[in-house]
């Protein structure tokens, strides 16, 4: 759904590489883009604009650490302020079911038809059976179709879950104060209530639901939605929560192609928690909502934040320090300091990892380079260094043609290879000698980005 976000930000990452720091005018650009993703993925106007205003507050804040481009804090930024946005800021009891009544705790599920209502109830039985130690007893009020009410059947005695039978010819209202009384006199933990869904947002069936809702008096009332709805989920979570006291959000079938961008979109529509996730079909695909989870799914970057941590601790600061004091002092650099050079980069993980930790778009915005191939080539430039004697590596110039063959048959390459380094080791010494002060780090990023 937000695959643009990724690309958009990908196409920022790499047009922002020669900047330095974040500034009113780079963020306002990247900015741009994120605002435009967003609403290309049918996330609400207002929820894009409060997004919006949160990230530049923040960006704007943001120190560049080390060796991160501003472009990638800026993407840290925004995957913080989206798990933010999400629920994080709301701390982790948010997700938590209330049971803080007298027993039974009544649970109303709400949602269209083919939300996942019925699957839903099967796995929350399953998991407050498991894990929550509770007796469950599950009823359908949907009259409507009769396929529905056996659908429960099936999927509680699939999880083992007590089951109230119902008739297509009885009224919803009563069938729920019937269970209710039923899960009373059988010492029921937890009543949940399955009800009818319609294809679309229906009167009718918004006056049933908030009928039910004032009967049953549920603890929780939560509003299933399906992930893959685009701007249908706004509407939809606007109509429900206008309806009934929405306490929850389950978000299904996250394990298909939907990239999450309903969540932000539903969550700011009605202010509360998502807190769960459906994840397969399965009963057991059902989990906690963890929305840092949620902002990595939305970026499509799985371990940006790790690639971001990686990149903080990967450079040498010092090091590239001191090698940015001895060249402003007039000092040489030479092979010794380029192969420092070559060992910072491998350090960082090697370039193929760090490309490895990035999404297929960003890697495809490196310019289809092959890493593998630059890494490789970075091992055999250590290679050819290994080969020369320290006063080669100190006085490059020494290197005529007769020790180049035995530097190269030293190294296992041929000849034409130790020219070509001995070029590129060239063409950064004049870079090196153009560079003073803090022009180094700069360059140290300018490869990374
Ligand atoms: P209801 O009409 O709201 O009760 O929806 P159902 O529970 O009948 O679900 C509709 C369809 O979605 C069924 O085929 C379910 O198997 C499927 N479904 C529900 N939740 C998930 C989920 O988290 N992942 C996947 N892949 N399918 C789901």
């Amino acid at each position: 759904m937000l695959d643009n976000l990724t690309q958009r930000l990908a196409k920022v990452v790499k047009t922002m590489r020669g900047e330095a720091r974040l500034t009113e005018a780079n963020t306002a650009e990247m900015l741009r883009e994120v605002r435009l993703a967003l609403l290309e993925a049918d996330v609400a106007l207002p929820a894009v604009r409060e997004f919006v205003a949160r990230v530049k507050e923040k960006a704007l804040g943001e120190e560049v650490v080390g060796s991160l481009t501003p472009g990638q804090a800026l993407v840290g930024v925004v995957h913080d302020e989206l798990a933010a946005i999400m629920g994080a800021d709301l701390g982790p009891e948010a997700t938590q079911l209330n049971f803080a009544t007298q027993p039974p705790a009544v649970i109303l599920m709400a949602g269209l038809q083919g939300a996942g209502k019925t699957t839903t109830v099967g796995k929350l039985a399953k998991y407050l059976r498991e894990q929550k130690k509770k007796k469950v007893l599950t009823v359908s009020t949907d009259v409507y179709r009769p396929a529905a009410i056996g659908q429960l059947q099936t999927v509680s005695a699939q999880v083992g879950a007590d089951f109230f039978p119902s008739q297509p010819d009885q009224k919803p209202v009563d069938i729920a104060l019937a269970a209710l009384d039923h899960a009373r006199r059988q010492f029921a933990d937890v009543l949940i209530i399955d009800t009818a869904g319609r294809l679309g947002i229906d009167e009718a069936m918004m006056q049933e639901i908030s009928a039910l809702h004032k009967a049953a008096k549920p603890i929780e009332t939560l509003f299933v939605v399906d992930a893959m709805l685009g701007q249908d989920a706004i509407n939809t979570a606007r109509a429900f929560n206008e309806a009934l006291p929405l306490t929850g959000i389950v978000l299904t079938k996250l394990d298909g192609d939907a990239r999450g961008g309903a969540a932000l979109s539903v969550r700011h529509i009605t202010g509360k928690p998502i807190k769960f996730a459906g994840v397969a079909e399965k009963l057991d695909g059902l989990e906690a909502f963890d929305p840092q989870r949620m902002a990595n799914r939305i970026l499509g970057m799985g371990d940006i934040v790790a690639l971001v941590e990686e990149a903080r601790k990967g450079v040498d600061i010092e090091a590239a320090q001191d090698l940015a004091q001895k060249i402003k002092g007039g000092g040489k650099f030479d092979l010794n300091d380029f192969k420092a050079q070559l060992s910072q980069m491998k350090k960082m993980g090697g370039l193929s990892n760090m490309m490895d930790k990035l999404p297929a778009q960003f890697q495809q915005a490196a310019n289809g380079a092959n890493m593998d191939q630059a890494e490789k080539q970075v091992r055999r430039m250590e290679g050819i260094i290994n080969s020369m004697t320290p006063a080669e590596r100190s006085k490059p110039e020494l290197i005529k043609a007769s020790r180049k063959r035995r530097i190269a048959t030293g190294a296992g390459v041929p000849v034409q290879e130790v020219n070509r380094m001995l070029a590129q080791f060239e063409q950064m010494q004049s870079m090196m000698k153009k560079l003073k002060g803090g022009g180094m780090m700069k360059m140290m990023r300018s490869m990374k980005g």
